[in-house]
């Protein structure tokens, strides 16, 4: 039986991750091995088998026994350990969930039902490295990947609502804590519904301004009741790095773009982390490479794969179908709001929105891993 490490799996995407394992009985094909970065010799999690101890994530030669590694610790953890793994000769699968190996020329940007075909040749090349996608990318992808794989797509711009667990447990566990703190700011001006809505809003918005660095560690400002128009670091260019994935991964999962003799589909917006707890969602704007039908798109839409759902355009169906707390903790992926725009009939807008902690993070790794124990 396969060894399979996981390292990561405490985290936000690794406890989905564990989650989904379980839900789908993935653990009866192999005998996992649990590291830990933080916990070393502790006690492994019940799914453990024969080895019910965390090993220390650093321990090159412990990660070398195993057959493949899934790791969702982080990028800084991939940097660190996955050279030296590689160096020391290890030649197992690598599935990760970080973006650190991405764009790497010998690795593969996995997201099954849209790039079946491109992970199939990289098996048969004998490609090792396996690494998730950008969360919005992939959930953008199984929503709305069937007018790409058309040719229907001249260039799309996104424009996104991402939620705080994109950026990991720490983060909505402060924002939580941050709404707290406004709720309790005005509970009593709340109770009493004579209160001047000027008065609470004034409170809320001086309690805001008055957090402490403490309050704001992860995110750096207030996230509960707020936004931050940037996500990821500056490229430098005016463009945040999670802007820059759109186009660069997009391509990339699609076999298209640099390194596959094809022109890149132009992918541009910008990216917005909002006070949601959980789902990336977006607002799209397509210019479509030829005038087709609404009625034909949403057809389209539907028949690409068992999770892309279409949204009639019409208020209550938006309302009760497309949002964050609507999708959270269900695999589908809803696209709404399609529609033609004012700027003319090869303008297409939808808005769709993904559990990014599953399509967009932990679904990928773990179907990965079941194609590389059944191949
Ligand atoms: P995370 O929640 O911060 O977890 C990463 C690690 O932090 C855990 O494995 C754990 O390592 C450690 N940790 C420290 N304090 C913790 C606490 N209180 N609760 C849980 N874990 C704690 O990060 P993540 O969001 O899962 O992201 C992991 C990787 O996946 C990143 O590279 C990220 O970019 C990528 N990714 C994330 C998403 C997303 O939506 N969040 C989507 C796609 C990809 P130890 O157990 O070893 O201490």
């Amino acid at each position: 039986m396969a060894l399979v490490g996981i390292v990561g799996w405490r985290g936000m995407v690794g406890s989905v991750l564990m989650e989904r394992m379980q839900a789908e009985n993935d653990f009866a094909l192999f005998e996992p091995l649990f590291f830990s970065t933080s916990n070393a010799g502790g006690a492994a999690p019940a799914q453990a088998k024969n080895e019910k101890k965390l090993v220390d994530a650093q321990d090159l030669k412990a990660l070398a026994r195993c057959d493949i590694v899934v790791t969702a610790q982080g990028g800084d953890y991939t940097n660190e350990v996955f050279p030296k793994l590689r160096a020391a000769g290890w030649k197992g699968h690598w599935i990760d969930a970080a973006s650190a190996l991405r764009m790497k020329d010998d690795a593969v940007i996995i997201l099954d039902p849209v790039n079946m075909p491109v992970i199939k040749n990289a098996l048969a090349s004998g490609n090792k490295n396996w690494i998730g996608g950008n969360c919005t990318v992939s959930c953008m992808l199984m929503g709305v990947g069937a007018l790409f794989k058309a040719g229907l797509v001249e260039w799309m711009s996104t424009m996104t609502y991402q939620a705080a667990s994109g950026g990991g447990a720490q983060h909505m566990r402060e924002m939580l804590v941050q709404y707290g703190a406004l709720n309790a700011e005005v509970r009593s001006l709340l109770d009493n519904p004579a209160s001047a809505i000027l008065e609470i809003d004034r409170k809320v918005l001086a309690r805001q301004q008055a957090m402490t660095g403490a309050e704001v560690e992860h995110v750096g400002v207030p996230l509960g009741g707020s936004l931050v128009p940037w996500i990821d670091k500056d490229m430098g260019n005016g463009q945040s790095r999670e802007e820059w994935k759109g186009m660069a991964e997009t391509n990339k999962i699609l076999g298209r773009g640099p390194g596959f003799d094809t022109a890149a589909v132009p992918v541009d917006g910008v990216c917005v982390r909002v006070g949601s707890m959980r789902c990336h969602s977006q607002a799209l704007h397509f210019k479509l490479t030829r005038d087709v039908p609404v009625a034909d798109i949403e057809a389209m839409i539907a028949a690409d794969n068992p999770w892309a759902k279409v949204v009639p355009n019409e208020r209550e169906a938006t309302l009760r179908q497309l949002t964050p707390v609507a999708v959270t903790g269900t695999m589908d992926i809803p696209v709404g709001r399609i529609r033609k725009l004012a700027m003319g009939p090869q303008h297409l807008a939808a808005f769709t929105i993904g559990d990014q902690l599953l399509w967009g993070a932990a679904e990928p790794l773990r179907r990965m891993l079941r194609l590389l124990l059944e191949a």
